[in-house]
């Protein structure tokens, strides 16, 4: 979904706008259409962002279980040798 950021020329507010086809982009501001697109690299990295964090949310999860299971293996041996 296209979400642009916008400068208005009339009153510098600056705002984002998720864009439908064909709509016309307005400042919520002051109503003009006399508006400057921003760069979206913001919305794009952002997305990057969050998929690099899933990644790496992953990957913690498989090294915690990897340790889990480690010390699972751990007690395992203790109560087979503590007897
Ligand atoms: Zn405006």
């Amino acid at each position: 979904m296209p979400i642009f950021e916008y400068k208005c020329r009339g009153c510098a507010h600056q705002f984002e706008l998720l864009v439908l086809r064909g709509g016309e982009a307005a400042c919520p501001q002051c109503g003009s259409r006399d508006l400057e697109q921003m760069l979206t690299a913001f919305a794009v990295s952002s997305e990057g962002i969050r998929q690099a964090n899933a990644k790496a949310a992953r990957r913690a999860a498989v090294r915690s279980k990897d340790y889990i299971d480690k010390k699972v293996a751990d007690a395992e041996y203790v109560k087979k040798h503590d007897h």
